[in-house]
């Protein structure tokens, strides 16, 4: 237990993409930062991430690996391996205390905290989810491409769903798991295209070894399919930005401006916590454009204090 108050400049809640960028920034623009981690991601689950330049396929894990390595050579930065728990004061005079009994200072403060998937209640889902069964098509379509699909999704969200992913493959089945959530027209949409639908309950996903093998319903009927692809209900990474009063979106992000900005001077955000788009490389962008708002906010500041 270090019960120690260590003073910074920025403390970072969150070493993912976003908050890792966000240090590199602000390392290399000669700030002391911590970088405060519990180690969760949200793509723990999967095996490799795609989409990224020059580290196209590269594991979740390498993909930290390789990123803390950069920041090695900035001295100013640190990590530390611990779950931030509260978060209080005002801009220029934040504290924040972790579950280890750390205590930090810091003039600005960036929530790079990512999202949670709630639980999967969809009896064999979580078996396969991230080995054959993904939430987004620019992650992991190209896998998929031209193989036999289950698209779990209903609603106005399937109407956009279904012709995004009509871009990877023609062969997708839709499984609603209850209520379809359509009207007449947009079923008749899918029945024009040959699109099976199916409103049954799922009673099972059956797989072996976290590849998929088909989705059974409750009337019985089983379609085979080689992946998955389904909506998840997210949750922010950390209560913290609420509870320090961050404004939230309707869909539970942190609302900020196009600089990472919130609603509280000071405290930015980044990541899948502050957008909808849950891309590494958008994730990455995110953290190095809040970080150089906060250091042209501290280094003015300083300016005019001299
Ligand atoms: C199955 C799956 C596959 C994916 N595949 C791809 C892909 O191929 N390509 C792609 O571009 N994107 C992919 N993504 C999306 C990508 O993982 C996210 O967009 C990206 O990780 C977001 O980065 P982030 O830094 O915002 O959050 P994260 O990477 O989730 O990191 C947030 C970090 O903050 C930590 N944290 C939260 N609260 C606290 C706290 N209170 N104290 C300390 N630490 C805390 C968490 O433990 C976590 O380590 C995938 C997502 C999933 C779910």
């Amino acid at each position: 237990m270090n019960s120690k108050l260590e003073t910074t400049d920025v403390v970072i809640i969150g070493g993912g993409p976003a908050g890792l960028n966000a240090a590199l920034v602000l390392g290399r623009a000669r700030k002391k930062v911590v970088v405060i981690d519990e180690g969760r991601p949200r793509n723990a689950v999967t095996r490799e991430s795609h989409g990224f330049l020059t580290r196209d396929g590269i594991s979740p894990a390498e993909f930290r690996k390789q990123a803390r390595a950069d920041l090695l050579n900035y001295p100013s930065i640190t990590i530390v391996e611990d779950e931030a728990v509260s978060a209080s004061g005002s801009d220029g005079h934040f504290q924040i205390e972790t579950a280890q009994g750390r205590s930090y200072r810091s003039q600005k403060l960036l929530f790079a905290v990512g999202m949670k998937d709630q639980p999967l209640d969809v009896p064999g889902l979580a078996e396969v989810y991230g080995k054959s069964a993904f939430v987004c098509p620019y992650c992991d379509g190209w896998e998929l491409r031209d193989k036999p699909l289950v698209i779990l999704n209903s609603g106005a969200e399937l109407m956009h769903f279904a012709p995004l992913i009509s871009g990877w493959t023609d062969r997708f089945t839709i499984c609603t798991n209850g209520p379809d959530g359509l009207t007449e027209e947009q079923r008749e949409e899918l029945r024009q295209r040959g699109i099976p639908l199916y409103d049954t309950p799922i009673q099972s996903i059956e797989s072996a070894e976290g590849m998929v093998r088909q989705v059974v319903l409750t009337d019985g009927t089983a379609v085979p399919c080689e992946g998955i692809f389904f909506k998840p209900t997210l949750r922010i990474g950390s209560d913290l930005p609420r509870s320090l009063g961050c404004e939230l979106t309707e869909t539970g992000s942190v609302a900020v401006d196009p600089f990472g900005k919130t609603s509280i001077p000071g405290v930015y955000s980044a990541g899948d916590a502050a957008s909808q788009y849950y891309q590494l490389i958008a994730a990455a962008a995110m953290g190095a454009f809040a970080a150089a708002a906060m250091n042209n906010e501290m280094n003015l500041a300083a300016w005019k204090r001299r």
